[in-house]
């Protein structure tokens, strides 16, 4: 495709999301000047004890600060817009996107205090905005989660598209569907160089449901339980499921009560956006419960996705204060666990068997569908927008390979189609889309309010749960070079205290022979002495017990 001569190249940078599912970023660069494209976060890994969430290491954007003009949101998912609370402590940028992804996104910042620091400004569908460097045009996909936009970036290399989270559902809830149309004559012209596309679904075959298929099912599993208690555990931002819980109670002659904290404040925002529609009376305050009979409620709740403190998870162990499950109860899971909380989730309904509800999960029936394109969609994608070139974005490892392989199906050059990780930079001038060095993109990890605990904390906390700790101290005088008293040991998780005595006071000596050995020898510091008695120690130990626990010798001058 003929360019102008010497345009400025675009430079795409990938901050996170490519290799796990959460904390979407990248930046788009033309100019020099910076356009960054969702801050999401992820959620904990079984093997991160302790940690809060999960950030895209933000360094680069914090060293290059001074280049950022704004954020762009593609839609309201904490995977894309989690990680705003962390960027505006440091940035002071505009944020554009739905007014349903601002509203979304808005209730962390504020949380965490930061609601001065942001200008929200919403675009409408379809709506092309001067941001920063080049025009961002705001294309409407669906998803599952209302007004999710894909982004075409007309930069001077022409436009480079950004697919967002999206599937390609034919009859939505709310009749607004991915604009093809719009995708198609931006191909036509000015053409399409670079698809940055979601690869989530990557692996299936076929295409994904529609989401009005849930409402069919839903009303079904309803009319078909008369006269019992309902309880429906869906992610509060998907809006159209709420929705379709809300028509399928109504129509079963139901009243409707929110339980957790972002149900209720989602349910709120979505309402007054005109996105959500109930009828009057039907909402109820939870605390009225025992108003209404079993066969006239139904609640909707947090937690589907097995979170331990959140509403649905607490009812199963009988910790929810306001709602206690009954054995007639019917419990709907409609959502599908995300990589990591299958387990979570197993037990959750598990606890809830153990109570006598019925649990109904997508495992049985179709209450739920995902909000991601399968192999259909994606090369349906790809036919429309007839990219110069590709890279497949928002997944695990295993998902970008086959996204890529689709996309070379699809005749997409080869050498245009490039596998990229977190921490990628690529180019694309006249000559095409290359490989341009890489960029720091670390996890960050947040455990309460501390900003980053760092690998090293991590690795100490997964040695403390595999294999406990074992303590010395010991007080030497170092004018004199002898021990103050036999060392004392305590241990943690390491061996069972019974048997452990005649280990301990084996340990106790051990150290003290050492202690005494390597001062004879001239030892007359703290950090030598240390080492002595953590070799000492650790070397008992690995012979008795087969073991690794930490070892944290501490010495005590006198
Ligand atoms: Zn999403
Ligand atoms: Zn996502």
């Amino acid at each position: 495709m003929a360019k102008p001569p010497r345009a400025a190249p675009v430079r795409i940078v990938f901050l996170g999301g490519l290799g796990e599912i959460g904390r979407n970023c990248a930046c788009v660069e033309v100019d020099g000047r910076i356009i960054v494209l969702d801050v999401g976060i992820m959620f904990p890994e079984p093997d991160m004890p302790g940690v809060d969430l999960v950030l895209p290491e933000l360094s680069y954007l914090r060293e290059n600060a001074d280049r950022v003009d704004a954020v762009v949101l593609t839609h309201g998912h904490e995977d894309h817009t989690g990680g705003l609370a962390y960027l505006l402590r440091d940035l002071r940028v505009p944020i554009y996107g739905s007014e349903l992804s601002l509203g979304l996104a808005r209730n962390r910042v504020e949380e965490a205090g930061l609601g001065d620091r942001a200008t929200w400004i919403p675009v409408a569908d379809g709506e092309r905005r001067r941001i920063g460097p080049c025009d961002v045009e705001f294309i409407p996909v669906t998803h599952s989660v209302p007004n999710a936009f894909a982004l075409a970036f007309h930069t001077p290399q022409g436009i480079v598209m950004h697919s967002g989270d999206f599937k390609i559902d034919l009859q939505p809830v709310d009749g607004r569907r991915t604009d093809l149309s719009r995708i198609g004559e931006l191909a036509e012209d000015p053409g399409i160089r670079l698809l940055l596309s979601d690869s989530t679904n990557a692996e299936e075959q076929g295409y994904t449901l529609s989401e009005s298929t849930v409402g069919a099912t839903l009303r079904r599993v309803f009319i078909a339980r008369p006269g019992r208690r309902f309880i429906v555990a869906c992610f509060a931002s998907h809006i159209h499921r709420i929705q379709q819980v809300i028509d399928a109670a109504v129509a079963s002659g139901r009243r409707v009560a929110t339980l957790g904290r972002s149900m209720g404040k989602n349910v709120e925002l979505a309402r007054s956006l005109g996105i959500l529609t109930v009828p009057d009376g039907v909402l109820f305050d939870i605390d009225e419960i025992d108003r209404f009979s079993p066969g006239e409620i139904c609640v909707i709740s947090t937690g589907s996705q097995g979170e331990p403190m959140s509403a649905l998870s607490l009812m199963a162990t009988g910790d929810n204060k306001r709602l206690q499950i009954e054995p007639d109860d019917v419990v709907v899971i409609s959502a599908h666990p995300i990589p990591g909380n299958e387990w979570s989730v197993g037990r959750v309904i598990d606890e809830l068997h153990r109570r006598g509800a019925e649990v109904v999960h997508s495992g049985a029936e179709a209450v739920h569908v995902s909000g991601h394109a399968r192999q259909g969609e994606l090369r349906t994608l790809i036919s429309v927008a007839k990219p110069d070139s590709f890279i497949p974005v928002h997944g695990e490892f295993r998902h970008l390979v086959h996204h890529a392989e689709l996309a070379r199906e699809m005749d997409v050059p080869s050498d245009q189609v490039l596998l990229c990780e977190d921490g990628d930079t690529v180019r694309l001038d006249e000559k095409g889309l290359q490989r341009d060095g890489t960029v720091p993109a670390g996890y960050l990890y947040v455990d309460g309010t501390v900003g980053d605990v760092g690998h090293g904390v991590l690795r100490d906390r997964r040695l403390l749960a595999e294999e406990g700790v074992v303590m010395v101290v010991a007080t030497v005088d170092l004018q004199e070079g002898e021990l103050g008293g036999m060392p004392q040991i305590a241990t943690k998780g390491w061996v069972h205290a019974p048997e452990a005595e005649a280990l301990l006071e084996e340990a106790s000596k051990v150290v003290a022979d050492a202690l005494t050995q390597a001062m004879i020898d001239g030892a007359r510091d703290v950090e030598s002495l240390s080492r002595h008695a953590r070799k000492a120690l650790g070397r008992l130990v690995g012979e008795r017990t087969r073991r690794r626990p930490m070892i944290v010798p501490v010495i005590i001058e006198v």
